[in-house]
Formats: C-alpha cells, sequence, structure tokens
C-alpha cells in the first residue's frame, strides 16, 4: 500500500492547479492514466476568458447564462467571473506568457457568444502555454510525485468517506493508495464517441466510480458538440478542432454553393444545430469555413498550428476555404459538487470537466472551461485544507480489498464506459419524455403562454455501441 497525504488522479489543468494550490508541507501524489502531457489541457487553443474590467462583469456574467440556456448555477457564475483575475496573476506569476500589443499591455481576442474581446490567449495553443507551466511548477515541488501510466481503477470507500484508490501502476502492479483527501480530475468522456476533440483516453473513468459509488451527479447528458472540427475521411485519433476563435476574428462559414448560411458568433449549439440543418439540405458531410476574411499578418501570428494542419491535410487556407464538421467536445454535466468541489462523499473532490457545479448550464460559452477549471481547483484545496482536522485513518479498511476483482482491466474500463453511456442515455430519454410532454401540453395553450425561447432539442446522442 501506497501512502500519501493528498491523492490527484488527472494531470491536466485542474489537477496540477489544485496540487500547487496546496501547502508544501503536504505530500502529494499525482497519477495520470498516459504521459502528463497527454490531457485536454494540453490541446486547448482558444484561450482563456478573464474579468478584464469590473465595468464587463454583467456583460460576461449574461454571455455565460445565455450560452448556458440560463440553466446555468448563478453562484458559480458569479464566483468564476470574480475569481479569473486571480487566477490569471497565478499563471503570470508561473511564466505563462499571454499575448501582449504593442505597447505590452495584455491582448484580448473574442470567441462566438462573446459579446466582447475578453479572452486571453498564447498563439493558437493557449491550454499548451499554460499547462507546461503548470506542469514544470509542479514538478518542481519536492513535496509532489508525479506517476505516469498510473490508472485509477477504484475508489476505496467506507459509509460514504474515501480514504483514497485502487490503481495500476506503469508496471502492471495493482496497488491501493491510502489518501487523506482524493481529487478526481480526470477530464471529460469523449473516448467514448467515435468522433471527438478529446484525447481517446479520456473516458468518463471519475463519473464512472461516481456512478458505482453512488455518488450524486449533475446534468449528466449535457454534452458540448463542437461546431468546426477538421473534416477528413482519413482514420484521425481524435479530430482536430478548428478554434472558434477564428470565426471570432472574422472566419466565415459556407454551405456547398459557397453562400453564407448563418451568424458565424452564435452560441455552439445553435451554430452546431445551424450546421447540421445546412448539410443535411446540401447533402454533405461538411460546410466550408474562409479564414480568408481575417487579415493575412492577423490570421498567421494567431492561428500558426491550425493553419500548419490545415496544409498537411492538402488545404490552403491563404488560397481556399477548408472542409470542417461538428464532433463531440466537451462535458458540461459530471460529478456533482458544491461551491467547493466537494462531492457527495467525505473527503473526495472533483474538479475540471469531471465535475458539474452547474457553471456552465446546459451548454458552456467558449474559454470559459479552462478559468472553471482552476477557479474550482483552487477552491477545493483551500476547502480541504479547512477540513484538514477531522482526518481518521482506516488502514485496516485497506486489508479487506479484493485487488482480484482488478486484474482485468480491460474488462474493467469497458464495464465503466458502459456504465456512463447508459446514464447518458437515461438521462437523454428521461428529458425528452419531458420535452415531449411539454410540447403536448403546451399544444394545448395559447401561443403567447406557451412560447419558450430557450427551448432546445436534447442533447445530441452520438454515443458509439
Ligand atoms: C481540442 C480542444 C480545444 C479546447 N480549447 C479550449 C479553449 O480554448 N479554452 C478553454 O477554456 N477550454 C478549451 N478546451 C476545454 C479544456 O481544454 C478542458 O475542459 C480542460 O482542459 C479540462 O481540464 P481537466 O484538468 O479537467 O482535464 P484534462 O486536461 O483532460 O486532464 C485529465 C487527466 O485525467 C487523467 N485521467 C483520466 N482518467 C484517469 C484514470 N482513470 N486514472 C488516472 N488518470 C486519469 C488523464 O490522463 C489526464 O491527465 C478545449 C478542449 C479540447 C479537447
Amino acid at each position: 500500500m501506497l501512502n500519501t497525504d493528498i491523492l490527484i488522479i488527472g494531470s491536466g489543468c485542474s489537477g496540477l492547479y489544485t496540487a500547487l494550490k496546496l501547502p508544501r508541507d503536504r505530500k502529494i501524489l499525482i497519477i495520470t492514466k498516459s504521459d502528463a502531457e497527454s490531457c485536454d489541457s494540453f490541446l486547448a487553443q482558444g484561450g482563456i476568458c478573464v474579468l478584464k474590467d469590473p465595468k464587463d462583469y454583467d456583460s460576461y456574467f449574461e454571455d455565460t447564462m445565455r450560452a448556458g440556456h440560463y440553466e446555468n448555477d448563478r453562484k458559480s457564475v458569479e464566483i468564476m467571473i470574480r475569481s479569473s483575475q486571480k487566477v490569471i496573476q497565478n499563471l503570470l506569476d508561473v511564466g505563462v506568457d499571454f499575448h501582449r500589443d504593442a505597447d505590452g499591455n495584455l491582448d484580448y481576442t473574442r470567441e462566438g457568444a462573446h459579446t466582447h474581446k475578453r479572452i486571453l490567449f498564447h498563439e493558437d495553443e493557449t491550454g499548451k502555454e499554460i499547462t507546461k507551466h503548470l506542469l514544470a511548477a509542479a514538478r518542481a515541488l519536492p513535496n509532489v510525485t508525479l506517476l505516469e501510466y498510473t490508472t485509477m481503477l477504484d475508489l476505496v470507500e467506507e459509509n460514504n468517506t474515501c480514504y483514497g484508490a485502487v490503481i495500476k501502476t506503469a508496471d502492471g502492479k495493482i496497488e491501493t493508495v491510502q489518501a487523506d483527501f482524493t481529487i478526481m480530475a480526470t477530464g471529460g468522456v469523449g473516448g467514448l464517441y467515435e468522433h471527438s476533440t478529446n484525447y481517446r483516453h479520456l473516458t468518463g473513468d471519475g463519473v464512472a466510480m461516481a456512478i458505482r459509488q453512488g455518488l450524486r451527479l449533475r446534468d449528466v447528458n449535457y454534452v458540448q458538440i463542437h461546431p468546426t472540427t477538421f473534416y477528413t475521411t482519413n482514420p484521425e485519433d481524435r479530430s482536430f478542432l478548428i478554434s472558434e476563435s477564428v470565426r471570432g476574428e472574422g472566419a466565415k462559414l459556407y454551405d456547398k454553393n459557397m453562400n453564407r448560411f448563418a451568424d458565424e458568433l452564435m452560441p455552439r449549439d445553435k451554430m452546431t444545430e445551424a450546421i447540421r440543418k445546412q448539410m443535411a439540405k446540401d447533402g454533405t458531410d461538411f460546410v466550408w469555413e474562409d479564414l480568408r476574411p481575417i487579415p493575412y499578418e492577423e490570421r498567421h501570428a494567431h492561428f500558426p498550428n491550425i493553419i500548419a494542419h490545415c496544409l498537411e491535410m492538402g488545404y490552403d487556407p491563404d488560397k481556399e476555404p477548408i472542409p470542417v464538421v461538428p464532433a463531440q467536445h466537451y462535458y458540461m454535466g459530471g460529478v456533482w459538487v458544491d461551491h467547493e468541489s466537494k462531492t457527495s462523499m467525505d473527503r473526495l473532490y472533483a474538479v475540471g470537466e469531471t465535475a458539474c457545479n452547474g457553471v456552465h448550464g446546459k451548454n458552456r460559452l467558449a474559454s470559459n472551461s479552462l478559468l472553471e477549471s482552476m477557479v474550482f481547483a483552487g477552491r477545493a484545496a483551500d476547502d480541504l485544507m479547512a477540513s484538514y482536522g477531522t482526518v481518521r485513518k482506516n488502514p485496516e479498511l485497506f486489508d479487506k480489498v479484493d485487488l482480484d476483482q482488478y486484474r482485468d482491466e480491460d474488462a474493467l474500463m469497458k464495464l465503466y464506459a458502459d456504465l456512463v453511456r447508459k446514464e447518458i442515455e437515461k438521462a437523454d430519454q428521461k428529458m425528452q419524455i419531458i420535452e415531449d410532454k411539454e410540447t403536448a401540453e403546451a399544444a394545448d395553450l395559447p401561443p403567447a403562454i406557451h412560447h419558450r425561447g430557450d427551448k432546445q432539442p436534447a442533447a445530441p446522442r452520438q454515443i458509439t455501441a
């Protein structure tokens, strides 16, 4: 059995930020299923939102709520926005280099559904810039150990209190880890989908553990589809994202006849719906995105990696539009947490994309997730330290754990994936029944009463068998 004070599952921005916010006199073990760089935090292109000016508060709040169909937890949104400058300062302190204007001031971009420019960025690799610095800072700490290719297989729990986890280490050994607190930072669910921008190994493991242990979940079927990923018929590991900031800076979408068909700055779910509708109408597998309306200098300075990918795939964005198609991208739902990132199990926290504090509602506003991940990771660290005095260890429990049941990792992972898929499908069906009922009821009412501006079809069902 391994022993640590705090166990963090996942080395994305949420897991690393938590580690950095914890005091240096605590022993911290971070485990990650793959190598430390293979996480969605490294893939984030567009940027990270910040309240750049107090005068922007109402507008930022409203943009987040509108994108989320007003199903957002208002308190979570408020916490995220009010804490944003502190997070950005912490990132600057660890050496993150955001784009600056000619005078050396922080420069901002804009993405779909944002009323104003309020997104900090580093070329089109903001996530890599942020996460590599967090990783370097965490690696430099003597109290932090990072184990790569080490997978959490289960939580160790008694009477709804978490005492640690069962893990499989890089050399194939199955072990238990005893910890005073455990933090799940296991990312999204894209690996369950045939087409996704996420890493394939991100299969909602934290959510699966939560389902297995009967923990509370929230908005479990709220899955975001990104409107624009590069269309290719070549088999790809994951769909390549064409960031929304490309449209934010002026790129246009065209149908098969090279005519515009929608407002390019709509929120993601509406944009996806418009693209799908157009594809169905045209009988095509993609629509076109034209980057040429973005001035040449800006295009190349801001989006060098997107341009390089298009060239690699045989399209020159300086000369022609590129084919794009929607794909699974982000998980708004997940393990229910309160405003301090506490799950419904004692001494177990969840942060980042795995967790759901309701901040995104039904649809995430672009560039809110890196920020949300780190704001609520910081709160988890603070809350956990405040309650440290209550911790009692339970070493006898570990003698009772039957490690044999974890030997067949493939079967276990399949079981976990099925648990998550079924939960999403179940919630989808429930939502559909409610919506059908509402539609039927609304049909009997006069139009002025039954109109609902926020009504949307159920979250897209794309789950692979
Ligand atoms: C292509 C792309 C572009 C994006 N662009 C933006 C953007 O511009 N702005 C923005 O705000 N957001 C963006 N996002 C979303 C954002 O990157 C993620 O929501 C955020 O990084 C999630 O961070 P995380 O720490 O929760 O998860 P991740 O960074 O995905 O990390 C999850 C970690 O958990 C580990 N893990 C999973 N299961 C296990 C297990 N069983 N055992 C051990 N370890 C496990 C993984 O190995 C990984 O280390 C983008 C996402 C993608 C995919």
